[in-house]
């Protein structure tokens, strides 16, 4: 017997799974070069050539007792430095080794802070369209996600919702930026207001609010749009990040927390949240990545793919007369459904074996997401599927 809470995530990750084996039942009758799937948001550039490099440097040359062994439940402390100052040349910031903890990729690091901060009943405010783990790892640690409605228009803040639904209970906000699902990147001005809003929601209720920034696209940002770096502008704010999709590593499980000064009880945060490290069962960031990671600070994925990539798809989805938000960040496109029930969308789109995800995994139910980190081919291969599509709901 599983424990009851248990009950509807196994049914959840069993949904998942069956639309991963309806993609291979369907690669089986047509050829896999014949499915055009859409649905994960798996890297599929390599990691840069120094990566492999500092994997062979390392593994011939380093000390392999400290190479593989336990250390800081923080982390390697020459990494944390180098992360630090790679920051602080980058943003600005004065980082110092004590705010970087290296974290078991970015779904880790928000577990740990999440265990930091969360007492039971703590409230933590989310904005749609957001990546649906954010759930889970909210009741993993006894929090209640409260949801704050997509604001249609440019899928920027909806605020004016936000603001009703901060309480006395709000311990923590979390924004994902670049975002996925949506491929906005949430500009400064938004940032701005959001830092207002939350600055004034803890006076009037005598309260700290974390802002929680989760970052794993930060560097997969286009046309040279800036992802605003939320330190900078707000006293309470943590950042998570993870190498996951910056250098193409997301099964090394490697990423880690900004945990500011300016944080209100930044030294016990910065405490609490190396003992979340360990007793989670994380320990320590794994050893070998870490070194790794800390070596190829200045490395950067080949952008022009995921670029070429979504130029491509805005260019053929246009054509076909479909509505979309501009992508400007991550390899996402958020696509108007042409119907209100965007699951019948899904499914019609499946007859011409394009996988697409929809809205409502996303608490945004009208829009489907195209992970566009496929190959190229592919995505200029789809475009008569999707023509037939738009033509199926007569918008071409
Ligand atoms: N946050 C967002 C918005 C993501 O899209 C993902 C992964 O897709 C994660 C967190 C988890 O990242 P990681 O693989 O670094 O744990």
């Amino acid at each position: 017997m599983i424990a009851k809470n248990m009950e509807f995530l196994v049914k959840n990750s069993s949904a998942i799974r069956a639309m991963f084996e309806e993609g291979k039942k369907m690669a089986a009758e047509v050829g896999p070069e014949n499915v055009f799937d859409f649905s994960l948001g798996n890297p599929n550039v390599p990691a840069p050539e120094e990566v492999g490099q500092a994997v062979r440097d390392l593994i011939n040359e380093g000390d392999p007792v400290s190479l593989h062994g336990y250390m800081n439940n923080a982390g390697f402390e020459d990494v944390r430095q180098k992360v630090a100052e790679n920051l602080n040349r980058r943003f600005g910031t004065s980082f110092a080794v004590r705010n970087i903890l290296m974290t078991v990729g970015a779904a880790g690091g928000l577990n740990v802070i999440l265990k930091a901060l969360l007492d039971p009943g703590s409230e933590v405010l989310v904005f749609a369209p957001f990546f649906g783990e954010y759930r889970w790892y909210v009741q993993n640690h006894g929090g209640v996600l409260v949801t704050v409605p997509a604001e249609l228009k440019k899928f920027q803040l909806d605020l004016e919702s936000a603001e009703k639904l901060i309480t006395e209970k709000t311990r923590a906000v979390i924004l994902n930026n670049p975002n996925n699902p949506s491929g906005v990147v949430y500009s400064e001005e938004t940032i701005r207001k959001l830092s207002d809003l939350l600055v004034r929601k803890e006076r009037e209720f005598a309260s700290s609010i974390y802002l929680i920034s989760d970052e794993p696209y930060r560097e997969l940002a286009y046309d040279g749009v800036e992802v605003p770096y939320l330190t900078k502008y707000y006293h309470n704010a943590v950042i998570g990040y993870s190498w996951s999709k910056s250098l193409s590593l997301p099964g090394e499980r490697i990423g880690y927390l900004v945990l500011p000064d300016e944080l209100d009880g930044a030294e016990e945060i910065q405490s609490a949240a190396v003992t979340a490290n360990r007793i989670l069962g994380f320990v320590n960031a794994p050893s070998l990545i870490q070194k790794v990671v800390g070596n190829c600070l200045d490395a950067e994925v080949n952008l022009a793919f995921y670029d070429q990539n979504r130029k491509a798809l805005c260019e053929g989805l246009k054509e076909c007369g479909f509505s979309f938000v501009k992508p400007e960040g991550a390899f996402y496109l958020w696509l108007k459904s042409p119907v209100e029930d965007e699951k019948a969308f899904v499914a019609a789109a499946k007859k011409y074996h394009i996988l697409l995800v929809p809205g409502s995994s996303f608490a945004c139910p009208g829009y489907v997401r195209i992970a566009y980190c496929v190959a190229y081919e592919k995505i200029q291969r789809s475009m008569d599927g999707f023509r037939k599509l738009a033509a199926e709901y007569g918008l071409c």
